[in-house]
């Protein structure tokens, strides 16, 4: 089975996927992981991809969609494949959709972890980051469990930034949504609950 991942930042999609990667072997596709290897190992689209970056510009969607065809087309697992991170709009969905067609493959499911978005707000604002090792707690951290480094909260989760990011999904993702619930293949999962219990929603909508 094949999964796109959607899901506003700070919904917990990750811990999702990650949880269906060590509990079934999915191959978990981050398309920002995608870039980031093919950029340090100097790869033929990394190099394309590093003028634009370098230029302070959006690396165009048809390379990110020739990224992840040159990852499917490498041996991948027989349970299938989580896409995180990618598509973000509806003219990306289609041409990804148009991409793997090429391939024989296809996409199942989309699965979309909802939260509330003032519950995302709190969540994001109540966030806290280890300066030394990057550990991620809360407000409630005075320093790292782990070893003692001082939390900070990241810039981008203030409350204002957060309201601002998630206006900007809302915008470009949200219609996402429907795409996929017109074909049929929309799988919402209530995402403001312990992370356990969302997993095992999750498994039975798959059913896994
Ligand atoms: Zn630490």
């Amino acid at each position: 089975m094949n999964l796109v991942l959607l899901g506003a930042p700070g919904a917990g999609k990750g811990t999702q996927a990650q949880k269906l990667v060590l509990e079934f072997g999915f191959d978990h596709i981050s398309t920002g992981d995608l870039l980031r290897t093919a950029v340090k190992d100097n790869t033929e689209l990394g190099q394309v991809a590093k003028t634009y970056m370098d230029a302070g510009e959006l690396v165009p969607d048809s390379l990110v969609i020739d990224l992840v065809k040159e990852r499917l087309a490498q041996e991948g697992s027989s349970a299938g494949f989580i896409l995180d991170g990618f598509p973000r709009n509806t003219a990306q969905a289609q041409a990804l959709e148009e991409a793997l067609e090429e391939l024989g493959i296809s996409i199942d499911k989309a699965l979309l972890v909802s939260v509330e978005p003032e519950v995302i707000v709190e969540r994001l604002s109540n966030r806290r980051v280890c300066k030394t090792c990057g550990y991620t707690g809360t407000a409630q951290d005075s320093v790292c469990p782990r070893d003692g480094g001082e939390m900070y909260q990241r810039d981008d989760d203030t409350a204002t930034t957060v309201r601002g990011r998630l206006a900007v999904y809302s915008e470009k993702t949200a219609p996402l949504i429907d795409y996929y619930q017109d074909k049929d293949m929309l799988v919402e999962v209530d995402g403001d609950r312990d992370i356990d219990g969302i997993f095992e929603d999750v498994k039975d909508l798959l059913g896994l």
